[in-house]
Formats: structure tokens, C-alpha cells, sequence
């Protein structure tokens, strides 16, 4: 970044930032013509119930007024009728339940409604990597602990499950300052959806130490069989009172674009994540709240999410076919729509070369240049999911995205086939 005169400096919070994965990949994938795989967004639209909704929610002139701060009341009433069900209790649509500008902003708001200068959050890595930022800028300090493959990922496909959590692990980073723990389940990048037995011992820690846990669930209602139900932390052994669950319109409705999340939980949480979600965004963008309204009130009498699931099924076969055929090892996800594979075995050429930026990130962002410049199909680089230290455990990983439609995802295939010659 150009320097900016001294009056005009940045403040602490975000000088250190640097340029995201996001906005390195992206418009690669643009320049290049790659089919993108990589940030994790549709090639399609929402359903046409919630695509209907919200042309209709324009016609009409309240919806382009602002909203309640707390969300419209037709979208907390749906998600009542869609959620109480799934937490085994009537959710109060008055005050345990917020809509938000989107899951990020949710969890944005929850560190600034919690965190102190010095709060101390958990994290598990790999991690999301808005979390990072979201806690650095209200004054947290991320503490990470890992989620490890079992050694024998290097040459054989796994499932998400065998990424583990190591309990004991978990207790050595909890201190005095300790204020919270963030979990994600599904799991990006990952996939893995965690146990009730695995959801269980992490709430008795936090149960031991009187910790908050945040749990991201954007992914909730993508995850696959033999999974005939999505564990949810906020449903178990009491942890609902210290347990805040992020939900999102975007990922549940393929429309990433409109930052439509929420927030459910206890009255005495929900309140500080509205008081600092009114000082953000006051409210949320109102006809898009009304579409993700009717979408939910449809999935209470049609199988929207159960089709949904379906066609992910299909998509996570056609890209877990590909690198069956290349016999690269990969991770496959219980949820989510995201494969991990290991690159170990790809050699670029080696006199490959690759521009500057490249060079502070960790090794796995040159194999993902290469793949979306040289074989046509964008990936992320997973070691943006860990903190420096930890980049090197990320270098033989990418992330490829299959939120697409089938025949993209069938060129994708085809593209990826090239990499034969380049497997060692
Ligand atoms: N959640 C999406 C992903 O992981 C997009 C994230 C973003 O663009 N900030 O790809």
C-alpha cells in the first residue's frame, strides 16, 4: 500500500492489514478466464419463491423503508417457525432472534457487543478468516487451536470428520482473559460437521470456565448423508444460555449478495449483539429481509433445502470424481460446499514465475496462481485460513468451491484433467 502522509495515517487497527485472499483471487479468476472455484459464491440464483418475493418486496413502498433494528417482524417470525423446531424450543422473535447484514456482520457485532481490550477469543484453525479482523478491530486477541488431519490425509482421501479437535489442547489455551469460544460447524474450509459428542466436551469447557460460545452454523442446512441430522451446540446439556448460533440467508438461499444473516439465542446475549448491531449497519436492507421471509415460510411446506441438498450431492460427486481420477488426496465434506485436496503431488515447473506478492504468502498461494493461470480453474489458498506461524501446515492444501452449476463444474472437470502431466 502507498504511504499516506502522517496526518493521514491509519489507524492501528487496520494498518496491518493486508491485501485478502478475496481480492487477490477473484479478479484473477476474471483477468484470466478461469472457471472460479474459489471464493464461495453461486453461479445461480435464489429460489424462484425468494427471487419472486423480492421483485415484489420493491412494488411495494413500505419494504423500501427502513426496518425494525432488530429485523423485519415477517422474517423473525419465519425464523421462528423454521428454527424452533431444529433447537427443540419457541424461539422468542422479539429478543432471541436478530437479523443481520449478513453472518459476518453478526459475528462483527457479537465481539463488539462482548470483547474488552484484551478479551481473549478461541479459535480453531483453519478459521474463517473474517474472524480475525473482526476481533483484532473490537479490541480482542484471537487465541488458536488446531484442527488436525490424521497423518495418513497425505496419500489417502479422508472425511471431514477425522479432522479433530484435540480437547485437552483446547483447555491449555483458556486463561483468565478467556471470554469466548468460536466455533464452525459446518466447517469452512473444511467441511466437517462436529459431533454431539465432539459439540458436548467443548461446551463443558466452556460450561467449566463460564466462556460464550459463538457458533458459526452459516452452512446449516447443507449437509449430507450419512448425516441425518445437523448437531447444533445450543440444543445440548444447557449450553443455550451461554451459546450465541450465526445463521445466513445467503449461503441457505444462494444469494451471498444481499448480507441477509441472523443471530439466535438467549434475550441476555441477543441484547449486546442489537446494541452494537444498531450503532453499525441500525438496520438491514429491508425488501431483501421480506424474499429470505417467504423463502423460509416456503421450506416450512416444500422441500427447498432438501432439493438443495440433493443437487450438492450431485455437485460434491462430480468434483470429488476429478481428483478420484488424478488420485489426489482430498478431504470430503460432510457439509459445506468446499473440497480441501492435497496438492502434494502436483509439480509446477520450476522455473515458473510468479509475481511479487506471491512471495510473502505462504507456498500454497503459488499453486493456486498456477492452477487458476495455467490449468483455467480457481482455488483458495488455505494457508489464509491460518496465522503465520501456522502457514506451513497449509502448503500442500486447496480449496476448491462447488456451489456451481452442474456444467460448469463438468468443464472444471475436464479443465483439471490436464494436471495428469504435472503428477508426480
Ligand atoms: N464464505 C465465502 C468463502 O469462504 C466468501 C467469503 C468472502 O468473500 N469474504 O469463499
Amino acid at each position: 500500500m502507498t504511504q499516506p502522509p502522517p496526518r493521514f495515517a491509519p489507524a492501528q487497527r487496520v494498518s496491518k492489514f493486508e491485501q485478502d485472499v478475496w481480492s487477490i483471487f477473484t479478479p484473477l479468476a476474471a483477468e484470466t478466464k478461469a472457471i472460479n472455484l474459489g471464493q464461495g459464491f453461486m453461479n445461480f440464483g435464489p429460489p424462484a419463491v425468494v427471487q419472486e418475493a423480492a421483485k415484489q418486496a420493491l412494488d411495494t413502498v413500505e419494504a423500501n423503508q427502513y426496518s425494525h433494528p432488530r429485523g423485519r417482524p415477517r422474517l423473525r417470525q419465519a425464523l421462528a417457525a423454521s428454527y424452533s423446531p431444529e433447537f427443540g424450543r419457541q424461539l422468542d422473535p422479539e429478543s432471541e432472534i436478530l437479523v443481520t447484514a449478513g453472518a459476518n456482520e453478526a459475528m462483527f457485532a457479537t465481539f463488539a457487543g462482548f470483547l474488552d481490550e484484551g478479551s481473549e477469543v478461541i479459535c480453531m484453525e483453519p478459521f474463517f478468516d473474517q474472524y480475525l479482523p473482526n476481533i483484532t478491530m473490537n479490541g480482542g486477541k484471537p487465541v488458536f487451536v488446531p484442527l488436525r488431519a490424521p497423518e495418513h490425509a497425505a496419500d489417502q482421501t479422508i472425511s471431514s470428520e477425522e479432522w479433530r479437535l484435540d480437547i485437552d489442547e483446547l483447555k491449555s489455551k483458556i486463561t483468565p482473559r478467556t471470554k469466548m469460544i468460536v466455533l464452525n460447524t459446518p466447517h469452512n474450509p473444511i467441511g466437517k460437521v462436529f459431533s454431539e459428542d465432539e459439540l458436548r466436551a467443548i461446551g463443558k469447557v466452556a460450561e467449566e470456565h463460564d466462556l460464550i460460545i459463538l457458533t458459526d452454523e452459516v452452512y446449516d442446512r447443507l449437509y449430507y448423508p450419512p448425516l441425518t441430522k445437523f448437531p447444533r451446540i445450543a440444543t445440548l446439556d444447557g449450553f443455550w444460555e451461554r451459546t450465541i448460533t450465526v445463521g445466513s440467508g445467503g449461503k441457505s438461499f444462494a444469494s451471498t449478495g444481499w448480507r441477509v444473516g441472523w443471530l439466535i439465542g438467549p434475550a441476555h446475549l441477543i441484547q449486546y449483539s442489537f446494541a452494537a448491531q444498531t450503532r453499525v449497519v441500525f438496520c438491514v436492507n429491508s425488501p431483501c429481509q421480506e424474499a429470505i421471509a417467504a423463502g423460509l415460510e416456503a421450506s416450512l411446506t416444500q422441500p427447498l433445502f432438501q432439493d438443495q441438498t440433493k443437487a450438492y450431492l450431485t455437485k460434491r460427486a462430480k468434483l470429488a470424481k476429478v481428483f478420484d481420477d488424478l488420485a489426489l488426496p482430498y478431504t470430503m465434506p460432510q457439509g459445506a460446499y468446499y473440497i480441501l485436496v492435497n496438492t502434494a503431488k502436483i509439480q509446477y515447473p520450476k522455473d515458473y514465475v510468479f509475481p511479487d506478492i506471491l512471495h510473502q504468502r505462504g507456498d500454497d498461494f503459488k499453486m493456486c496462481y498456477w492452477l487458476t493461470k495455467e490449468i483455467g480453474v480457481c482455488c483458495i489458498p488455505p494457508s489464509e485460513f491460518y496465522t503465520k506461524d501456522h502457514w506451513p501446515l497449509a502448503k500442500n492444501y486447496a480449496r476448491f468451491a462447488f456451489c456451481k452449476t452442474d456444467d460448469v463444474l463438468d468443464q472444471a472437470a475436464e479443465r483439471l484433467l490436464a494436471l495428469k502431466k504435472y503428477i508426480v
